[in-house]
């Protein structure tokens, strides 16, 4: 069986995979170790009391991470992780567990186990769009995962949508990640003149439920969400031809709200070549599954 290993910000989920089905689960904290040494530690030892539990033998050991470096293994200065510094967790883990360890990037994971096991199966083509915090991506291009020099193509979230537009969080202007994310779509909220103490509550539900209830500046919110993303999936269309998008994340799960608006959109953005030709669909995997299948399906690359 194989260890799926899913870093977060705050929690790490581990799960063991055995064919297409994960047979046993827990989690822990990312945060509060003293280092990465002990956190490598604290992992290890998880895997083991959980492989314990479920009985059977670990084959192997895939993890997605935010930054991580398929190439090196590391974990490369992830801004969302405690740890400044690159943390080559492959070969810690490998090291701990005495079995083959192989870690990835979180957005190229989703987009593996949406390629394996979910919305994109049998979709040699696939463009795998995580919203969250921020805005990853995945691209399978003639079935095989894009990784690049650096592991990380295939990235739509740096490109640029706006000229001189919002500051984004890696130091330009008008990326998509800056419009289409949690932040984002907060900051668009405050620029339409929403109530402020909506955003009391973080994240994007307090946003989601002012829409539900019909207030015009959380409605108008998720439009202009919707007309950016369109823009940004139109152009990786034109660039790298997927034939179905899958859009994970918490964002995306809203009923219509997103969905529908895009759509919508994304038909009349299209190079008429493609229309008709592009599926945008929903993932279909438990937000708690996906980053376990993924990270796992990064072994059997
Ligand atoms: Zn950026």
């Amino acid at each position: 069986m194989i260890a799926g290993i899913d870093i977060g910000g705050t929690s790490t989920k581990l799960g063991l995979v055995e064919g297409d089905r994960i047979v046993g689960r827990t989690r822990m904290a990312t945060v509060g170790h003293a280092d990465p040494d002990t956190f490598a530690d604290a992992l290890a030892a998880a895997v083991r009391e959980l492989v314990d539990q479920v009985g059977g033998v670990l084959d192997s050991v895939g993890v997605g991470a935010p930054n991580g470096n398929q190439h090196s293994g590391s974990i490369v200065q992830a801004p969302n992780l405690p740890w400044r510094a690159d943390v080559p967790l492959a070969s810690m883990l490998g090291q701990r567990l005495g079995v083959p360890c192989v870690l990835g990037n979180d957005a190229n994971a989703a987009a593996l186990g949406e390629w394996r096991y979910g919305a994109g199966r049998g979709i040699d083509d696939l463009l795998v769009v995580t919203l969250g915090t921020g805005l990853g991506s995945g691209l399978i291009v003639d079935g095989r995962l894009l990784l690049g020099p650096c592991g990380n193509a295939g990235e739509l979230g740096h490109t640029i949508v706006v000229i001189d537009g919002r500051a984004c969080t890696c130091g330009r202007k008008g990326c998509l990640e800056a419009y289409v994310s949690i932040r984002g779509m907060r900051e668009t909220f405050r620029e339409l003149g929403g109530e402020p103490r909506v955003l009391h509550r973080e994240g994007v539900l307090p946003i989601t439920e002012a829409a539900q209830a019909g207030v015009d500046e959380a409605l108008q919110t998720f439009r202009s969400t919707a007309r950016w993303l369109s823009v940004g999936l139109s152009n990786a269309v034109a660039f790298t031809t997927p034939r179905r998008i899958v859009l994970f994340g918490g964002i995306a799960r809203n009923g219509n709200l997103l969905l529908g608006p895009l759509k919508e959109r994304f038909q009349q953005d299209l190079l008429s070549i493609y229309q008709g030709q592009v599926d945008l669909v929903l993932s279909e995997l438990p937000e708690d599954d996906a980053g376990i299948l993924g990270a796992a399906a990064l072994v059997s690359l």
